[in-house]
């Protein structure tokens, strides 16, 4: 086992901190309506809203709301991935066989529109 040598140069990685932002949590009892996409956009605004007035030296351009979107399977909840090359259903989601099958169906349905 060798040591690690400090050679003198930049660790690898090099850890770079940007982006700097302020976050504002919602409200715990605002859980449950994440999937209610206008809900949530207007709870958020209205929270927003709050801050502008009441937060001194704050530009209205600096309070933004931002959300994390991921892609995933409408029926398993798992994020949405697609079989890699090398596989006999590449191309098909990877996570349940009730995505691949409704994901076959999409393709028959595209298929017959096609023809
Ligand atoms: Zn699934």
């Amino acid at each position: 086992m060798s040591e690690q040598q400090d050679t003198g140069g930049p660790a690898l990685p090099t850890v770079r901190y940007e982006n700097w932002r302020v976050e504002v949590a919602v409200p715990p009892m605002w859980r449950g309506h994440d999937e209610d996409v206008n809900d949530m956009t207007k709870r958020c605004e209205q929270r927003r809203q709050e801050i502008l007035r009441h937060v001194d030296g704050v530009n209205k351009n600096d309070v933004t709301i931002e959300v994390d979107k991921r892609e995933v399977c409408p029926f398993c909840d798992s994020t949405w991935e697609l079989m890699p090359e090398g596989y006999p259903d590449v191309g098909y989601p990877a996570c349940c066989p009730k995505a691949q099958d409704a994901y076959a169906a999409m393709l028959a349905e595209r298929k017959r529109e096609k023809d």
